[in-house]
């Protein structure tokens, strides 16, 4: 599982850390980052519904 946060497309409505706070945390800033560790999806059960969530489509969940 791959993980990507396109961060020009975030708008920080925290959507992903609300629903997947195991692999999701806001920078200083408010803008979505991964928890360290999370990069590959951590077998979030939450993650996909964290992509789904997300307003403005940030999230890509890829399996490899
Ligand atoms: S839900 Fe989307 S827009 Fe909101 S913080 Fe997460 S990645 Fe960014």
């Amino acid at each position: 599982m791959r993980i990507t946060i396109d961060t020009d497309r975030c708008i920080g409505a925290g959507q992903c850390v609300l629903t997947a706070p195991g692999v999701f945390t806001q920078d200083d800033d408010g803008f979505s980052e991964l928890l360290p560790g999370s990069a590959d999806g951590a077998d979030d059960p939450m993650l996909k519904e964290a992509a789904r969530a997300c307003p403005v489509q940030a999230i890509t969940v890829e399996s490899e």
